[in-house]
């Protein structure tokens, strides 16, 4: 394979009223930050062991070695693992983004955006905005029921109903991905959320399978698939990237496999975003709990905060599918997500992140 690095352009970082800058590169279509300048911006004792090829960063009293070439690096006692390997390139160590952020935030809860910009994850952290996505819309209708209810309908209604809740009753801010129906990427979705700088994601679906008396709730998170079942799950809500039209960016792909690794900091929090929204789901709706389960879901790629996806009922059973089309069984559905939501808030905003 032909190594190519590209200067692009410089990062502007803006860290403690000063202004630092910081060489980006590309390698093989990933941007690669120069880590010797970040750490300078962010105050990080490091140096570069030439011998053996490694990038060592102080940081109190924890340490952090990265090896040229090398998935694997350590931070503390504890092996970390990422899917492209930090790089020396000239008189330079580099690596993407994603993997400075894994180390950062282990470090002093800072996380550095693409913009330049950093965040800082203190105790206490409030949650200010919550980015709710109806799945579906447009040209992809979502599961139909036996009787033509359509998933991108009754989940766009939820949604609204649920953004009127959490605006009234949170006075946070709650912003839908799609307030229409049209059609959405998968990827959009948490981009967007992400530039929202959310700090909840929700994505609100309706099951469905072959058998028309299969019932009950599930809520799931991203990690890889346990069970067929899981798997199938994720299958047919994948599906809808069939709908995307053209060539699929193959940058912003490989970008949303790295962030990946986003997802997984947050793993803690979305399965007990999950289980919260589930418990409560299922009381209000005396709906069956089907548990809280995991599978690789596109939508939630990406993300940089707590995410789940709501599968409310299955509208392939046309018992539910006749529920599903009642507003007060919306509204119902709406309120479980709602008081899962407010359970969880109470419970973050009091906790300290590690
Ligand atoms: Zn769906």
């Amino acid at each position: 394979m032909e190594i190519i690095f590209l200067i692009i352009y410089p990062l502007k970082i803006l860290y403690k009223g000063e202004e630092h800058f910081v060489d980006v590169e590309k390698f093989s279509n990933i941007e690669y930050y120069d880590l010797s300048a970040i750490c300078g911006a962010l105050g990080y004792k490091f140096f570069y062991d030439q011998q053996h090829e490694k990038f060592i960063i102080n940081f109190k009293e924890k340490k952090a070695i990265l090896g040229n070439g090398n998935p694997f690096f350590l931070i503390g006692d504890k092996v970390y693992n990422y899917y492209y390997p930090p790089k020396k390139y000239l008189n330079s160590f580099y690596a993407p983004l994603p993997l400075i952020n894994i180390i950062t935030k282990k470090f002093e809860r800072i996380f550095l955006e693409n913009e330049g910009k950093i965040r800082v994850y203190t105790a206490g952290i409030k949650i200010k905005k919550i980015v709710i996505d109806p799945g579906h819309g447009g040209k992809d209708p979502g599961a139909i029921g036996p009787n033509g209810t359509k998933e991108k309908d009754i989940v766009l209604d939820i949604a609204k109903r649920l953004k009127k809740l959490i605006e009234d009753s949170l006075k946070i801010e709650c912003i839908l991905t799609r307030e229409e129906d049209v059609f959405m990427p998968l990827s959009e979705r948490t981009k967007f959320a992400n530039q929202e700088k959310a700090d909840i994601f929700i994505s609100i679906h309706c099951n469905a399978c072959e058998s028309r008396v299969r019932h009950g709730t599930e809520v799931y998170f991203l990690s890889p698939a346990k069970t067929d079942w899981e798997r199938a799950v994720a299958a047919r809500e994948n599906a809808a990237i069939r709908f995307e039209e053209g060539e699929r960016d193959t940058g912003s792909m490989i970008e949303s496999i790295l962030w990946d690794v986003a997802q997984t900091e947050f793993l803690k929090e979305s399965n007990h975003l999950a289980g919260l929204i589930l418990e409560e789901l299922c009381k209000n709706l005396h709906s069956k709990n089907r548990g809280v389960r995991q599978a690789n879901f596109y939508v939630l790629r990406g993300a940089y905060m707590p995410a789940v996806l709501v599968e409310a009922e299955f509208i392939s059973n046309p018992k539910c599918e006749k529920k599903l089309k009642k507003a007060k069984y919306r509204q119902k559905i709406a309120y479980g997500i709602f008081k899962g939501i407010c359970k969880f808030k109470e419970i973050y905003e009091k906790r300290i992140r590690l």
